[in-house]
């Protein structure tokens, strides 16, 4: 279990406990500031720019006071904006609870691409978007004079479900998100590329988001050496035996997000629970 399963889900996942997509939480003002961040273009580049130059920074510090200010950067994002990767079987559990779902721009990739690509999900109690989508709709109208309804795609669960299994085929990991913890109002599909989120966590060592609770598990006796999983995996967690002609998992760098499986035809690979694992239980 991850620290926000013990504190935000009782010792069962966080993720799945409703009270964590409470529409009451959007009453609270700090939070209400803290998604105008979002919706503002220049608030958020200002932000994408000062986390840039921020890893810049770090990265010419020596490395005691580089993992010091690593350690205060996540505390302080675990209590604004953390992630967790959640494979897709878990996200189907979230739609089972959840009432709507709304796909969105991702704002990441606005900033690094400079263009928009839908690959954000924003899921609500509420019917029709909730009120989650009434404020961002607000808030759109706000800094740019209207409102663009086609940027709020509504989707069925089926949908969005097919959309997520799409995303699989092209190696992006999906990703739970607070706003204001415990607050969960999206899905992300991130790669080390394009997301800011994968990139300070992955690359730059400073996470803002926390592995799943999973991990993943080859059967030898089924695996036949293809290597089409270890196209997907964006974390190294797979390598290749040339004696063995086996691909294996090291389970201390696996994040558990399962994408791998969609690539094997021989249904080789399991997602066990990482508390399960002797080596990985308390990588996070
Ligand atoms: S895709 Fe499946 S069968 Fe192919 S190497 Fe990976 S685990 Fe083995
Ligand atoms: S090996 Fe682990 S990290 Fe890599 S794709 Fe599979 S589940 Fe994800």
């Amino acid at each position: 279990m991850c620290q926000f399963c013990l504190k935000h889900g009782e010792g069962e996942k966080w993720y799945l406990q409703a009270k964590n997509y409470s529409e009451d939480l959007l009453s609270d003002l700090r939070r209400l500031k803290f998604l105008e961040m979002f919706a503002d273009p220049q608030a958020r580049e200002r932000e994408f720019r000062k986390a840039n130059d921020g890893f810049g920074r770090l990265k010419k510090m020596p490395w005691l006071i580089r993992t010091l200010f690593s350690r205060i950067i996540t505390n302080k994002m675990k209590k604004m904006h953390f992630g967790q990767v959640v494979p897709l079987e878990d996200i189907e559990r979230i739609f089972e609870f959840t009432n709507s779902i709304v796909r969105v721009s991702c704002v990441c990739r606005e900033s690094t691409l400079g263009k928009e690509k839908r690959y954000c999900y924003g899921v609500s109690l509420g019917p029709n978007g909730g009120k989650l989508k009434e404020i961002f709709q607000a808030l759109e109208e706000k800094f740019t004079g209207g409102v663009d309804d086609a940027r709020f795609e509504m989707l069925t669960k089926e949908e969005a479900l097919a959309a997520l299994r799409a995303h699989e085929l092209e190696g992006l990991c999906h990703t739970v998100w607070t706003f204001q913890t415990p607050f969960i109002g999206g899905i992300c599909n991130c790669d080390r590329t394009d997301c800011f989120a994968m990139r300070s966590t992955v690359t730059h060592d400073v996470p803002v988001m926390f592995r799943a609770e999973y991990i993943a598990a080859i059967d030898p006796e089924a695996c036949n050496g293809c290597r089409q999983c270890m196209r997907l995996c964006q974390f190294g967690a797979l390598s290749y035996s040339a004696s063995d002609k086996k691909v294996i998992v090291d389970q201390t760098f696996c994040y558990g997000c399962g994408i791998c499986r969609s690539a094997c035809n021989a249904k080789a690979i399991r997602l066990l629970d990482r508390a399960d694992s002797p080596v990985a239980a308390n990588v996070w």
